[in-house]
């Protein structure tokens, strides 16, 4: 069993785990909010370490990154478990349950299939990847001797140190904002918004690529002055090239809600456009919002029809019109 990191004894005899802002205390024998933290002996073991719950080859946009090596495959692994209780989770299969009876995969094998597979890297993804940092770090080392790029897709949910300790290993993330309410956070996900909005800084600040993710649910977290909010935030913490995936909701899990129909997507790429340059419509069986324009000109960079993609108005990393710059990495 592997031992886990960022944890400490408490003073009542539980472990302490300092992984994420929940600071569970956890008994003997028992398991963190997450499911995968698990106390034995006096110690804190990392129990989903190298459980794989999906592994596939997926589009890069899937993730979604839309300006970080656009129309590449990245391999896409998961494990369980989450740190939050979203009631609308789209993965809840996963997510929300940690079956900790498989064998685990080392994070050779791991490097070695995503090698295999010809993709540009390895992206974690489909549960929240943070909560098994153990894992995810032995293979983003490999990953990085290796010539991979490593992704992150989170919700952004952990302490300061462990972001110090995992950022410099990673090259692009997309973050999870799920709204600027803070209600909405406790209510919905049995968390908290503050240490989100501080991770997607940090990370932004450390170098890496970030593009942000907001699901839109109607009545949740759809209103005008939260889209707003939202988007100032982006502006002012991550800058105005921040790409941003607005995320049709459907209902799922415990949430019964009707679907987010495509005027609100609509209404809000609006007001998020009035700030931010790349705003893209995520989730909906339409190709609308899809494409990649030139801030300056308006020339289409990228077309992307599904998963297909096509770099039609670049020469290099500029608009082959104006030759502004794309705010685009390619290169892989
Ligand atoms: S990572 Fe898991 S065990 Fe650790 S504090 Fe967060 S929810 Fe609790």
């Amino acid at each position: 069993m592997e031992q886990a990191m960022f944890w400490e004894k408490a003073s009542d005899g539980k472990i302490e785990c300092r992984l994420c802002p929940h600071h569970c205390r956890i008994a003997e024998g028992k398991r963190g909010t997450c499911g995968v933290r698990t106390a034995q002996n006096g110690k804190l073991y990392a129990t989903g370490y190298g459980l794989i719950s999906s592994a596939n080859s997926d589009p890069i946009e899937k993730k979604p990154l839309y300006h970080f090596h656009p129309g590449k495959m990245i391999f896409s692994i998961g494990g369980w478990g989450c740190n939050f209780k979203c009631g609308f989770c789209q993965n809840w299969g996963i997510s929300q349950q940690a079956d900790l009876k498989g064998t685990p995969i080392p994070p050779d094998k791991i490097v070695a299939d995503a090698m295999s597979e010809q993709s540009i890297g390895i992206a974690y993804t489909y549960n929240e990847p943070l909560i098994n940092i153990e894992f995810v770090s032995a293979c983003a080392r490999l990953a990085r001797e290796a010539g991979l790029v490593n992704v992150l897709v989170t919700n952004g949910y952990i302490e300061k140190k462990p972001a110090e300790f995992i950022l410099p290993m990673v090259d692009a993330l997309n973050i999870d904002i799920k709204g600027m309410d803070e209600n909405f956070y406790k209510k919905q996900c049995s968390a908290s918004l503050n240490p989100v909005l501080a991770f997607a800084k940090q990370a932004a600040g450390a170098g890496c690529h970030v593009e942000i993710t907001n699901l839109v649910i109607p009545g949740l977290n759809d209103a005008d002055n939260q889209i707003k909010k939202l988007a100032d935030w982006i502006f002012d913490n991550l800058g105005q090239k921040t790409p941003v995936h607005l995320s049709a909701y459907h209902p799922q899990y415990k949430m019964d809600l009707p679907p987010t129909p495509p005027e609100t997507l609509e209404r809000a790429c609006r007001l998020f456009r009035e700030k931010l340059p790349y705003v893209y419509i995520g989730n909906v069986f339409s190709d609308a919002g899809q494409d990649t324009s030139c801030p300056q000109c308006g020339n289409i960079l990228i077309v992307r029809r599904r998963y297909s993609v096509r770099l039609t108005g670049l020469k290099g990393t500029k608009c082959a019109k104006c030759g502004r710059p794309a705010d685009i990495i390619t290169g892989k």
